[in-house]
Parts: C-alpha cells; structure tokens; sequence
C-alpha cells in the first residue's frame, strides 16, 4: 500500500561516492537534497567491529548485496556493500585522473572534467607525488604533495627495483590524510578508516551535517513512475520501499539524480521499463580485466607491517599506438584469512607458510566494452553480471604482470604467482554516456536520453573503463552532472 509522500528539490538513489559528491554540490548551491539509500547507517560500534574483523565481507555490520558473476566460463558470487556511503566507506582510495587522450572515446573532453577532478580531489583530501607519474594529465591546481611523509619498507624496496627496471614508479594520489590521525595500518583496503583519516562518504555526510542533505537509510527505490508526452518522459516520483516499516512511500522532486552504482543503476531502469526504449541499459559492462601478482621474498618484507599501498607503475599505459593498457599498482597484502578466499587453492601452502614474505602488485588492465557483457534480473530477481574477456583484454593484462612479476624478481622474489581478479567493484559502462540516443543512455549531461528530468551519475556512465581505478573519475563526473541538473 502506498501510505505517504514525500517531497525534495533533488532526490538522489543511492548514497556511495557519486550520491555524496552530487549531493554536496546541489546542497551547496541551495538545493534541499534527499538521499535515499536501501542500507543501514553504520554506527561506531560498528564501525569497530568492521575494523576488528580486517575486511568487510566478514562483517555482520555491514549489509551486503549478492552479484552472481559468470566470467570467463567461471561462475562466482560477490558481494557490494550497501550502507550509507557504499563502497567507498571501504575502498583502497587510490585517486588516479584519468589520462587527457582517453577522452577521445568519450562526448566530453578533459579540459570540461578537469575542474571536477580538482575540485574532488580536494573534496577527498587527495594527496601524492603525481608530478612524478610519466602520464600525469594538466592540471589547473597543483596536487598536495606527499613531502614529509615516508613510505613504508616494502614500498622502498619495490620503487627502488622498478627504478632498476627503467621504469618511474611513484607515490600515487590517495585519499588519505597521512597527517589527519591516521595510523598506517597494515590492512588499511576493505575497512573503514576508524580514525577518520581516509576519506569515506559516510564521514562525509556527517561532517557536512549542517547542508540541506537529508540521508534515508533503509529506503529502497523499486520504481522510477513517468508521464509520458510527445515520446518524454517526465519522472513524477520514485516508489521507495522503507525495509524497517515494510511500507512504501512515493517521493518526489523537480529533478532525480540515480547514483545506485554501475551494478544496481541499471536494475532500477530496468526495473522501471526504461530498456525497452534504450536497450543498452545494462549492457557494456566492463570491470576492469584485473591480475593480483604475489612475489615471495627470502625475508619477511611485511615485518614492520606498516601500510603498503604507495606506488604505482604508469609506464605502460599505453601502447605504441596510444591504446590503454593500464597500471600498474602496489597492493597491500590482505589479512590471511582473506588472501586465502581471493587466490587459488594451490596456493595456499606457499601463502600460509610464507604470508609475511609476500609482496603484491595489482594490474588493472582496460577492458573491451562489449554489449554481450552485462548486468541482468534471473527470473529469481537476482543479480547477475556476465563478463567475457575479449583477446585484447587478457593480452593487456598479460603484458602487465610480465612486467609486474619483473619488478619483484628485481627486488629479490624467489617466486611470482599471478591469477586473475574476480571483483566487481570496478563495474561501469552500463548506462553509457554519448551523443546520440542509438549507441549510449544517457547524454553528456548524464540526463537519460528522452526524459526530461531524470540523471545518472554514477560508473554506469562511463563509455571506457580506463587504465585507472575510477572513483576520482566517478566522484568529478558527479560534481559536474550536479552542476548541470541545478542549471538546466
Ligand atoms: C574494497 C574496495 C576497494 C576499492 N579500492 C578502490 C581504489 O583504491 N580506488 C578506486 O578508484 N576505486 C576503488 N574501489 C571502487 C570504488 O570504491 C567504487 O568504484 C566507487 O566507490 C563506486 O561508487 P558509486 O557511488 O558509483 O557506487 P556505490 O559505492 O556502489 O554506491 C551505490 C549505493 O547505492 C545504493 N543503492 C543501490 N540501489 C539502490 C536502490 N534501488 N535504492 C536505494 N539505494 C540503492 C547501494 O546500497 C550503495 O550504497 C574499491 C572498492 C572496494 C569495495
């Protein structure tokens, strides 16, 4: 039954990354802004407990949305965290741009993102030694730089042999304030930063209190409802499903922001019959074609256990003609328990025996945007991606680890083992932005094509999925759709 109304100026669906940085901007331009979001809000206690079991997914804090992948053959179940603030409460916050000539495949060029990405980065408290990265795009303000912060051992040792190798690793942009509290934890990826020095869009919210923005845990948008006159559709409000009253109330607003994330964006448009008009909701998924590489050291590399996320390897970025290839990037080793789950059984004797030996690098590859990659429904209502490598994509990511496996040898890995990544939490493309309605969703504003007050601002906009890990991407595309929508 349909008991209430609620109604706002902007209501945005989802409360991750992209629905912090749209909110923010339409809140500070006098906006009243509310934020539906189908989790909980974490409490501290919480917060702790997320802390003390090392990685999210073993939480019971945290509330978890289950994606059935079929990659490559291999089926496999994942899971997105789905609290206020999404999977950025959680990320490892590297905060790469993405580079100038990658735009050329996009309906926007840098130069009109570019502003966004500063303005996130200062929104995030990015800081790092981009001037360093080979590829590092122009930027209109200089980046805080790392001086006076010193990186771990490991990270020393793999920089020095990355050098060795004629490459130019270097401290890469994160969103952690060294200098704001924070403790270097060894396991810094998949927690939420208890001291508040990483950048989490539930700190975020509560920091900004004071802006009109009005953050509903527990609400479910299941239907986006239209008029429909002359072929546009003009959204008239959202069913939202309350988890904790079990009742439904409709909200509505002048304009509807969706930033539900690259996986669930698409399953309320689709939900709402809005693929029957633009059949490419959902399809081009792409995920990132991702390699963990481990090398196992003679010695303890990880005994100082001191935070190890410092640098990455842009050297092969692009090929001989200008494709994306990708990066290369130091990974922090998990918590065993977690190694564990993420690599092959066969490895498992070498990692149990040796885990403060090991080193890791992540390589993230770009991948093919294919239609037949997609996010769908099973008849059951659950989610499921399929993603198919295409031969470009394993070859870029080949070429990655072959250099990533080079770099730990030099540092004096007596073995390397890679495997490839299984994660969706690179998900974009799924609502694809682009000039005209046959081959994208929504257009470079990010407004769905044939409606007249419905956006999307979230990865699921992406045409390309880049050589970088997308959330400075994701948070400077949402700054500038919000802009847009208080515009138009
Ligand atoms: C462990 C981890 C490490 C990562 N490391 C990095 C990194 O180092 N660098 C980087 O760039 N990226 C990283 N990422 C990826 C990055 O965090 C994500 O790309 C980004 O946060 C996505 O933001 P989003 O707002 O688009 O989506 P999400 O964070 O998924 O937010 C979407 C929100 O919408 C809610 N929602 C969905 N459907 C509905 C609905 N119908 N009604 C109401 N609410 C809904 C969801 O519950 C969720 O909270 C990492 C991710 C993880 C999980």
């Amino acid at each position: 039954m349909e008991k209430q109304e609620v109604t706002t100026d902007i209501l945005v669906i989802g409360s991750g990354l992209a629905g912090c940085m749209a909110s923010y901007k339409l809140a500070t331009k006098g906006k009243s802004v509310i934020v539906l979001e189908q989790g909980p809000q974490l409490d501290p206690k919480q917060i702790d407990e997320i802390f003390d079991k090392q990685t999210f997914n073993n939480s019971t804090s945290v509330s978890l949305v289950e994606v059935e992948k079929l990659q490559d053959g291999k089926r496999s179940t994942r899971y997105l965290p789905a609290n206020v603030g999404g999977q950025a409460n959680f990320y490892a916050a590297v905060s790469l741009r993405m580079r100038k000539q990658e735009f050329d495949k996009w309906p926007i060029n840098y130069d009109d993102v570019e502003k966004y990405y500063s303005e996130a980065e200062k929104l995030l408290h990015v800081n790092g030694n981009c001037q360093d990265d080979p590829y590092d795009p122009p930027r209109s303000e200089a980046l805080k730089n790392l001086d006076g912060v010193e990186m771990g051992p490991c990270a020393k040792l793999l920089k020095n042999a990355a050098q060795k190798c004629g490459m130019h690793p270097f401290s890469h942009p994160i969103a952690i304030d060294f200098h704001a509290g924070c403790k270097r934890c060894f396991v810094c990826n998949q927690r939420l930063c208890p001291f508040g020095a990483k950048f989490a869009p539930l700190r975020f919210y509560e920091k900004n209190h004071s802006l009109p923005i009005d953050v509903r845990p527990h609400h479910k948008a299941v239907e986006i409802q239209f008029d429909v006159q002359n072929d546009c559709k003009k959204v008239t409000g959202v069913k939202v499903y309350n988890i904790q009253t079990k009742q439904y109330i409709i909200f509505k607003a002048e304009k509807y922001i969706i930033a539900s994330g690259a996986i669930q964006t698409p399953i309320l448009l689709m939900k709402s019959g809005l693929d029957k008009s633009l059949p490419l909701i959902g399809k081009n998924l792409m995920v990132h074609s991702l390699g963990l590489v481990l090398g196992f050291f003679p010695f303890a590399i990880n005994k100082a256990k001191d935070f190890e996320k410092w640098i990455s390897i842009t050297d092969f970025y692009f090929d001989d003609d200008n494709n994306v290839q990708g990066t290369i990037q130091q990974n922090e080793i998990m918590a065993p328990m977690y190694v564990l789950e993420k690599t092959p059984r066969w490895t498992h004797f070498f990692i149990k025996k040796f885990y403060y030996n090991i080193s890791q690098f992540l390589v993230i590859a770009q991948d093919d945007a294919l239609v037949e990659n997609q996010v769908r429904l099973t008849g059951d209502d659950k989610i499921q991606v399929i993603q198919n490598s295409t031969a470009d994509d394993i070859k870029r990511k080949k070429l990655l680890i072959k250099k990533a496996k080079k770099v730990l040898h030099k540092a004096g890995a007596w073995l390397t083992l890679s495997f490839g990544g299984l994660s969706v939490y690179h998900a974009c493309g799924t609502c694809k932005m682009g000039k005209d309605k046959v081959d994208s969703v929504v257009d470079a504003k990010g407004k769905v094509w044939d409606t007249e007050n419905l956006y999307v601002a979230d990865a699921s906009i992406m045409p390309t999925s880049s050589g970088v890990n997308p959330s400075l991407t994701i948070a400077a595309n949402a700054l500038r759709i919000a802009d847009y929508v208080c515009h138009e």
